[in-house]
């Protein structure tokens, strides 16, 4: 095979190992090389100039793109069914750029609150500092969510999943309410992947990761992509930028050099160049083996997640569990909509007995790690009160709706009976120590 499958012909799961690849033309190797290179001959100092006002395809240098990394990024681009994607070096680094590309000094956003702990602080402080202003609204209430947008907003920001208490986007009404004010929808897919949901389908036009969980799948590496839906008309008064002919572009503007992909080669060739937030082809190529079985593994993460959920909801010594999922959930007929295959394995739970009898529940478990990351093959456990979320003040905890007794557990690959044992040995070790129950 030497065609580069795409979506137009082929379905996920085959896209997911063959999207964006074409074997190498001079050594016809079956995986996807390691290209570990700075930089690219040219052909001569035509093609040198020619690169560099963006006329014509090649590299450059692997600050700007590398050849691993575009395998990645047209995988993603397509699993998620949009048009182009930009591979950085964290998820941090993923909204930091996709955000910026959008909005700058002056500009305000409107985020819903239920967000990542880093994201939260990224936006209430140093976005802050950069002069622009992050809105943070209740993801439910539209009528505040209208409100919030002006005539310096520049984009909607929502998590898919939200972090840590599963708030799931409602993402037609906020595509909707977003087009409607001619902005576009940016959405954290991380908790979800492309497996569980793909919001372009519902009218998303930017897609963020954190590969650093799912995607990569095994704790080792850290990274971030943005997502291009390439449906977005940026011929609108709000973003200048995007039409105005430049200097270093020949005079042109990014929408008439990229077309529908203008909003990612500003991306790429603007904050991904200046800031220099690089993601290693060696993380990229893991990153790749990670979404040849994202399939498989989330399908099984899920079928892990329903069960111990399952068991927590009927436990005596369990005040609640908060999986969308459940029937008893009070987002189950969102989670119907937006997650038929079950709303990731990330989950919260409150134990009987508040903070005192979580802790040592935590500290009893043996086989679960107690660490700060989610979607690891290995199931993780956290009180973000104390950790991820302890940057926020007390409202904002309330807000994000982080109370002190709340645990996040992120449902591993494990024999799920051997996750249930380790949880019920430590739930009974938590509960005679701190004697709230016989
Ligand atoms: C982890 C995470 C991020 C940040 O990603 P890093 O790779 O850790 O920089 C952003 N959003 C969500 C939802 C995350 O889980």
């Amino acid at each position: 095979m030497t065609k580069n499958v795409h979506t137009k012909d082929f379905r996920f799961n085959t896209v997911a190992l063959h999207g964006g690849q074409k074997p190498d033309p001079n050594t016809r190797s079956r995986a996807v090389p390691i290209f570990q290179t700075t930089s690219y001959v040219f052909d001569d100092t035509d093609h040198a100039a020619s690169l560099f006002k963006m006329q014509g395809e090649g590299y450059i240098y692997s600050r700007n793109a590398n050849p691993t990394n575009t395998v990645l990024e047209e995988r993603l681009a397509q699993l998620e069914g949009g048009v182009g994607a930009f591979a950085v070096a964290s998820g941090q680094a993923a909204v930091t750029i996709g955000l910026l590309t959008l909005a700058k000094v002056g500009d305000e956003i409107v985020a819903t609150s239920a967000l990542y702990g880093g994201t939260y602080a990224l936006f209430s402080e140093t976005f802050r500092n950069f002069g622009v202003t992050v809105h943070f609204v209740d993801g439910r209430n539209f009528k505040e969510i209208e409100q919030s947008i002006n005539k310096k907003t520049k984009a909607i920001f929502t998590e898919s999943i939200g972090n840590p208490n599963l708030e799931i986007a409602d993402l037609e009404k906020l595509s909707e309410i977003a087009h409607r004010h001619g902005l576009p929808l940016v959405v954290d897919n991380t908790f979800a992947t492309p497996v569980l949901l793909r919001p372009i389908d519902y009218g998303a036009d930017i897609v963020i990761h954190s590969t650093t969980k799912f995607i990569g799948g095994h704790g080792t590496s850290i990274g971030g992509a943005i997502i291009d839906a390439g449906k977005f008309s940026w011929d609108n008064d709000r973003f200048p930028d995007f039409t105005k002919s430049k200097p270093t572009l020949n005079h042109r503007s990014f929408v008439e050099v990229a077309n529908e992909k203008a909003f990612i080669a500003k991306a790429r060739f603007e904050l991904g160049h200046d800031l220099g937030a690089t993601l290693s082809p060696f993380n990229s190529w893991l990153f790749i083996q990670g979404l040849e079985s994202l399939s498989v593994r989330m399908n099984q993460h899920v079928k892990n997640a329903q069960v111990v959920a399952q068991y927590l909801s009927k436990h005596e010594l369990v005040e609640w569990v908060n999986y969308p999922s459940l029937l008893n959930n009070s987002q189950y007929e969102l989670a119907m909509k937006y997650f038929p295959n079950g709303v990731g394995s990330i989950f919260t739970f409150g134990i009987k007995g508040g903070l005192e009898v979580a802790k040592i529940f935590i500290n009893s478990l043996k086989l679960l790690s107690h660490l700060a990351n989610v979607g690891d093959s290995k199931t993780l456990i956290i009180h973000p009160a104390s950790t991820t979320h302890s940057r926020l003040s007390p409202e904002q905890l309330l807000q994000a709706g982080v109370t002190q007794e709340l645990i996040r557990i992120s449902i591993g690959l494990e024999d799920v009976r051997d996750i249930l044992a380790d949880i019920e040995q430590a739930l009974q070790i938590s509960s005679r120590v701190t004697g709230t129950h016989k």
